[in-house]
């Protein structure tokens, strides 16, 4: 792994947050003679470790840097050796986690994954749905090339939260299906946002992605938070009942980038 890039925030009270323009290089050399020390020190920091990471378009100028690296530690599994990486949100509770492989850089594109959080298929072996064997097909495809970076929010249920979700579920059981369950609950259908994981990506000197992903939304989030998408690499788990049904409920009422009979 290269260096924490451009730096990690170590504390709120020594760092607060910047604008990712002012850790840019080429942008810190005009920074004016009336900065504050902490500015400075992050100039210097820069200096020391984010130099060999420049890229005049990665990251964009203009953004907030909202999360924080707070410990990075190898992680041995089934599937090959990774580094696991935990970050926090700097303006929620939300926690975050990284499986990391390779060396990542800005001008490799470079496969990624942003999962959410699905207790019930990645831990319990679920088979309501797709996202168990999604994360693992995953992991596997970055553990064969050598190089790549699996993003894990905790925005379980599309963003409802696990309770929320076992409700949803039991609405399920008698006959809706994923999309009708949430709105009967007064959810959006939808709640999840995946800015923070673009900044993370960001951390970790990455621009150019290839993201392992069927959902347009999440692709058009990356995008817009200023990641060049190079490729977009099909996830379809060949999927029995009752996984088959919530899949063809996600290509048809969300839009899933999915090759299964309608
Ligand atoms: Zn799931």
């Amino acid at each position: 792994m290269p260096a924490p890039w451009p730096f990690a925030i170590r504390s709120q009270a020594a760092f607060p947050v910047l604008p990712f323009h002012t850790v840019h290089a080429y942008d810190i050399i005009k920074i004016p003679d009336d900065i504050g020390p902490w500015t400075r020190k992050v100039v210097k920091e820069l200096e020391i470790h984010g130099r060999e990471n420049m890229n005049g378009d990665c990251p964009p100028a203009e953004r907030t840097i909202t999360v924080e690296r707070v410990a990075t530690a190898k992680l041995p599994t089934q599937v090959g050796d990774f580094e696991i990486i935990g970050y926090r949100s700097l303006t929620s509770s939300e926690e975050f986690v990284v499986l990391a492989k390779g060396e990542l850089g800005p001008d490799t594109p470079t496969l990624v994954r942003i999962h959410s959080q699905c207790l019930t298929g990645d831990v319990f072996g679920s088979i309501k749905c797709d996202c168990g064997p999604q994360l693992r097909r995953a992991m596997e495809m970055i553990e064969a090339e050598g190089r790549g970076a699996v993003v894990y929010q905790q925005q379980e249920g599309r963003g409802i939260g696990i309770l929320n979700k076992i409700r949803a579920y039991a609405l399920q059981d008698d006959g809706a299906d994923t999309v009708e369950a949430n709105e009967q609950l007064g959810f959006a259908v939808d709640a999840r946002d995946y800015r923070q994981c673009a900044e993370i990506l960001f951390d970790l000197g990455l621009c150019r992605v290839r993201v392992i992903s069927n959902n347009p939304d999440k692709l058009r989030a990356l995008e817009n938070a200023g990641l060049t998408i190079v490729e977009r690499i099909p996830i379809e788990i060949d999927a029995k009942e009752p996984a088959a049904h919530y899949m063809k409920t996600k290509k048809e009422k969300l839009g899933h980038l999915l090759t299964i009979d309608q």
